[in-house]
């Protein structure tokens, strides 16, 4: 396993949770309490939102850089407040996905494919 990706996940589950945690205590200290659906539909506008600014970047338009910061926050933003409604871990659910990726890495590399 690579070097970057042990120090990637050591720790990794403590410190987004850290982070998701504090979301999820802004959001019931100042918000409405929403469903999943609701920040799921959220997080893909958003998403939406940011693959329109890549798209006009793209066909040749300027993009203010500070347009993509504020999109790509939106983005995560919404992911968290999912992933809180929805009881979902995202720092064990990343961990555990990372070394699903790197197992299907290792294998493909071993038959001198890319992933
Ligand atoms: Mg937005």
């Amino acid at each position: 396993m690579p070097e970057s990706l042990l120090l990637l996940l050591d720790g990794l589950n403590e410190s987004l949770n850290k982070i998701q945690l504090g979301f999820d205590a802004y959001q019931n200290d100042c918000f409405d309490k929403r469903p999943p659906e609701f920040f799921c539909l959220e997080l893909n506008g958003e998403a939406g939102e940011l693959a329109n600014l890549e798209k006009k970047s793209w066909k040749g338009k300027v993009i203010s850089p500070d347009r993509f910061q504020d999109e790509a926050a939106d983005v995560l933003i919404a992911l968290f407040n999912y992933a809180n409604a929805r009881n979902i871990n995202l720092g064990e659910s990343v961990q555990t996905k990372l070394l699903t990726i790197e197992e299907k890495r290792i294998f493909l590399e071993g038959k001198g494919e890319k992933f």
